[in-house]
Parts: structure tokens; C-alpha cells; sequence
């Protein structure tokens, strides 16, 4: 078999982690392929996918702004692509464009990793956000076996058009709460998942106060630049378990990796070490 390739699309596409993971996993297990970052402007989405799948790629994940743009390009869609309306991996196969969401098992395999696999099992979970990784939250948390969901988002008008869009897909209650009451949202909360962009390295701060949160909650941020953003400082230092998106990243990739080369990759503690040094100033 000819060396395989695949790679991450997006723009820019420059910052993204996803060559390190994807090299790291190739050179570890001696697999004689590559995996490249493929910057394309918006306007030429289409005509990059085309171009690369002519070309040989195995898939391509996808990354901001292209993931509605993968969805509608895909012919055919995993439940999680469905429910999301988003699609961060493109598969060439069969003479067919396969698009699959791995950001929800990314960030489901991260919470059970973090705080166990009944984190939210037949309780509430508060989502601030109301992109991408606010309806990956939503299937992820539904898959744990949450009872109820709400959404708190800066622009309301989209909280609501989530919990719309989403409630067919899932079994949890999916609520829109306006930002103004995620105070008081939180009081009878187990999780908090901070899915908006607020917090990110060089930009603004996530202006929610902790203060409610039960005792024995817990709190994901899947923010990872900084590697401890505000929010999990200020939850650690309420005593509350905390952690950031790393192991969402790391956990969306692997799927990823498997689906483009054949071989189940590890998530190492030599891995999350490197790109914890990769993000450190
Ligand atoms: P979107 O652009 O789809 O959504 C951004 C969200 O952030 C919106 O809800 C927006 O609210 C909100 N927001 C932006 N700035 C602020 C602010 N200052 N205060 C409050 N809310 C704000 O982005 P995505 O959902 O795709 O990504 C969100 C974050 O998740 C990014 O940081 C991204 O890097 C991260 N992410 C991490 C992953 C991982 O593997 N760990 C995977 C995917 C994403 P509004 O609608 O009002 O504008």
C-alpha cells in the first residue's frame, strides 16, 4: 500500500495542534505517512476538498471556519455530524465523501476521564455558549445521561435556536437560560462546561462568577490556550475539580487518526506532555 496522507484544513490553520498529535502518533508507531496543515479561505473550501480528494488524501479534519461548510459537502453522516450540524472530519472513501463529528466523543471521553463516567448521569449540566462546541456539549453530556441541559449565551437569540435545533436529537431537556441567569442556573448544577471562546489566550476574559456552584461540581473549559485558563484557576481555587480542553483535543484526534491509517493511537502521558510544553509560554 502507498504511504498514506491526511491532513487539517481550516484558516488560518497555522496555531493548530493537530499536526504535532497526528506526527507524534505516526512516528510512534512507525507508520510511513503524513499528515499536513492545509490552510483554504472560506471561498475556497470546496474546491480545496475536491482538489485533495482527487489527490489521494485518506480525510482531512476540520477545523474553524469550515465545519458548517464540511456538513453540507458531506454525502453521507454519523449520528453526531447529524445532531451538530457540524462535521470536523471528511473521510475519502468508497468513492464517497463520509463526515463524522469526533468533537462530541472528544469531549465525552474527556469528561469521563476527568471526572467519571457518571459526572452528569440523570443530573443538570450548564453549557455557556451556543457554537460549535456548545452543541458538541450537548450530544456529548445527552450520551453521558443527562437529565437536563442549559444554555446560557451572550446572544440569547442563539441558545434558543440550539436548544430548538438539537431537542429532537437528544433525550436530555435542553433549556435556554439568558446569560443574566446563569448565576442563579448553576445553583442546582453538577457541571459547568465553559463552550464559548471566552478565556482564550490574547483574548477577553470569561466574565461568570463560580460562586454558585455546588460544592461537589465540577467545571470543563474547553478552552486549552492557556493551558490553565481563568476559569479553572478560579474553580480550583474555590476547591471545585476542574480541567481544561487538552483531553478534548487529544480525544477528537484519535478517532481521527484511527479512521485515516488503520491503527487505534494512545493518548500518552509523553504526548499530553509535549503539547503542554508546546503551550506554554
Ligand atoms: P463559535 O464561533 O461557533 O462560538 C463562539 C461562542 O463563544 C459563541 O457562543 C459566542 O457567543 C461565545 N463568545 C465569544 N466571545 C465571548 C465573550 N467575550 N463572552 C461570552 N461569550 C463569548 O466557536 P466554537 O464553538 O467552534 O469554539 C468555541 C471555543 O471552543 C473556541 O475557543 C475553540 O477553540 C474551542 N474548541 C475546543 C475544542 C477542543 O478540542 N478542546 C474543540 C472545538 C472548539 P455569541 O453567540 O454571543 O457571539
Amino acid at each position: 500500500m502507498s504511504a498514506r496522507i491526511a491532513g487539517v484544513i481550516g484558516w488560518p490553520v497555522g496555531h493548530s495542534l493537530s499536526p504535532r498529535i497526528h506526527g507524534y502518533w505516526l512516528r510512534s508507531l512507525k507508520i510511513d505517512a503524513a499528515y499536513a496543515a492545509l490552510p483554504a479561505p472560506p471561498e475556497d473550501f470546496s474546491r480545496a476538498i475536491e482538489g485533495l480528494r482527487r489527490a489521494g488524501f485518506a480525510g482531512l479534519n476540520v477545523t474553524l471556519p469550515h465545519k458548517h461548510a464540511a456538513f453540507a459537502i458531506a454525502e453521507t453522516l454519523d449520528d453526531a455530524a447529524r445532531a451538530t450540524g457540524a462535521v470536523n472530519l471528511l473521510l475519502f472513501r468508497h468513492g464517497r465523501v463520509e463526515g463524522r463529528n469526533t468533537d462530541v466523543e472528544g469531549l465525552r471521553a474527556s469528561l469521563v476521564e476527568e471526572f467519571g463516567a457518571d459526572i452528569v448521569n440523570g443530573a443538570i449540566a450548564v453549557v455557556l455558549g451556543a457554537g460549535g462546541a456548545a452543541r458538541a456539549a450537548a450530544v456529548a453530556l445527552d450520551r453521558l445521561g443527562a437529565k437536563e441541559i442549559r444554555f446560557a449565551n451572550r446572544n440569547p437569540g442563539r441558545a434558543r435556536t440550539l436548544a430548538a435545533d438539537l431537542q429532537p436529537h437528544l433525550k436530555a431537556a435542553l433549556v435556554a437560560i439568558p446569560w443574566t441567569e446563569g448565576t442563579s442556573a448553576i445553583e442546582d448544577a453538577v457541571l459547568l462546561v465553559n463552550a464559548t471562546s471566552a478565556g482564550m489566550q490574547g483574548g477577553p476574559a470569561l466574565d461568570v462568577s463560580l460562586e454558585t456552584l455546588p460544592s461537589g461540581a465540577a467545571v470543563y473549559d474547553v478552552v486549552y490556550t492557556p493551558l490553565e485558563t481563568g476559569l479553572v484557576r478560579r474553580a480550583k481555587a474555590r476547591g471545585l475539580r476542574a480541567a481544561t480542553g487538552l483531553g478534548m483535543l487529544l480525544n477528537q484526534a484519535a478517532p481521527s487518526f484511527a479512521a485515516f491509517y488503520g491503527v487505534a493511537p494512545s493518548i500518552t502521558p509523553e504526548l499530553r506532555h509535549a503539547l503542554a510544553q508546546a503551550l506554554s509560554p
